[in-house]
């Protein structure tokens, strides 16, 4: 799956990524050129992912809304990869004008092979012989997130928030020594800080618990990322633009006990009867029942019943006597409930307010 590691390497490689909320505007951007100019100047190898500029890929969707009511998803694709390459383009001449010199890529430059499956592809291999090439040049590689090229060669985008996973993707096909997520908050909490003022900085957190509370609605780091550093085995760090501070360190290390909170409002529930008919493709969470998914990359008519979920996530939850019932009680009523490895989940109907439900179960169940 990765290329072997080069054998003359001098300097650390450091992989970062900056999401659209710290390239917001020009100002934004160019503060970060500086900063990356001066790390180079340091000495490190940089290789930096970015998303597209704050608000642009919604403006891009809403954009196709007005053209088209069901777009389809090979054009939507088109379309949504501009907005990281504007982000690239920019950002590579800004830092050039720090007197640092610096290329582009977009995904499929960088190698980025994903399967076919439009607006949510995975990523399946990463060759990124030509980024290789540039940092043994001594440039800074800039690197268009959220995209890659299907082995058809067709330009696919991994999914909403899917620069993080162009990020650590390749920071495991280059062995690098380290990866810095870099977003408008200083770390993971132990709930989103904007719903819950009480929500603290964690410190640390395993890949599983932080994968689990991505893939259940956590917009802090996209899911698909965490799988790839649990699967390379890269600790990473979640922190945010222009701080110092070492924000959350994401590894294999284990952390017993609840340790964050999260809901999402984007599910739709498949009863099993109907899944036969059914036009979605994966992304679930299998029941006996049905099946539960996320509607966030459908950009599509699907036959489901709009529902949301809560998850609490964090190691050895089911040995933890009572907890579940207590859980489940403070979301009642429910749908349905179920656990895995990292969570105790509940399943809720779409009307329920999930800010007030999430402020009772972080203030019942997580240690301050
Ligand atoms: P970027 O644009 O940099 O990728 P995102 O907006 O995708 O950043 O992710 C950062 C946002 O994630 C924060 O502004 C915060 O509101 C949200 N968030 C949700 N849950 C959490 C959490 N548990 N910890 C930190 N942030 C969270
Ligand atoms: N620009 C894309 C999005 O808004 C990808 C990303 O930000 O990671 O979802
Ligand atoms: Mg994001």
């Amino acid at each position: 799956m990765t290329s072997p590691t080069p054998i003359s390497r001098r300097k650390a490689i450091v992989v970062q990524k900056y999401g659209g909320s710290s390239l917001a505007d020009a100002a934004a951007l160019k503060g970060v050129a500086k900063g990356i100019a001066q790390r180079v100047k340091e000495g490190t190898q940089l290789v930096v992912v970015v998303s597209a500029m704050g608000g642009s890929t919604d403006a891009l969707i809403a954009l196709a809304a007005q053209i088209s009511e069901h777009p389809k998803r090979r054009e939507l694709d088109m379309l949504l990869s501009t907005g990281e390459r504007v982000t690239m383009a920019l950002l590579s001449m800004a830092i050039a004008d720090c007197g640092v010199e610096a290329i582009s890529f977009t995904g499929s430059q960088c190698g980025i092979i994903t399967n076919d499956r439009h607006a949510d592809a995975r990523i399946i291999d990463v060759r990124p012989v030509r980024v290789e090439d540039e940092l043994e040049r001594g440039r800074v590689v800039i690197v268009a997130g959220f995209q890659g090229m299907s082995y058809k060669r067709e330009i696919t985008t991994l999914g909403r928030g899917g620069s993080d996973t162009t990020a650590l993707a390749l920071a495991a096909a280059l062995h690098a020594d380290s990866c810095e997520i870099y977003s408008d908050v200083e770390g993971v909490f132990s709930a989103d800080p904007r719903l819950v003022n009480e929500a603290h900085l964690l410190d640390t957190m395993s890949y599983g618990s932080l994968e689990s509370l991505a893939r259940n609605g956590a917009k802090v780091l996209h899911a698909d990322a965490v799988a790839w550093a649990r699967r390379a085995g890269i600790q990473f760090s979640a922190r945010k633009t222009g701080s110092s501070a070492k924000g959350t360190l994401v590894s294999a290390a284990k952390h017993s006990g609840v340790q964050a909170v999260t809901s999402s409002d984007k599910r739709l529930w498949i009863a099993a009867s109907a899944l036969t008919q059914s036009p979605i493709q994966a992304l679930v969470w299998a029941s006996h029942e049905g099946v539960l998914v996320n509607s966030e990359n459908l950009h599509e008519e699907t036959y489901g019943e709009a529902c949301s979920t809560l998850s609490i996530v964090g190691e050895g939850l089911l040995d933890n006597a009572g907890l579940s019932e207590a859980f489940i009680d403070l979301c009642a009523p429910v749908l349905g409930w179920w656990s895995s490895d990292y969570g105790l989940h509940v399943r809720l109907t779409a009307d329920r307010d999930l800010k007030a439900l999430t402020r009772r179960v972080h203030a019942a169940l997580i240690e301050p």
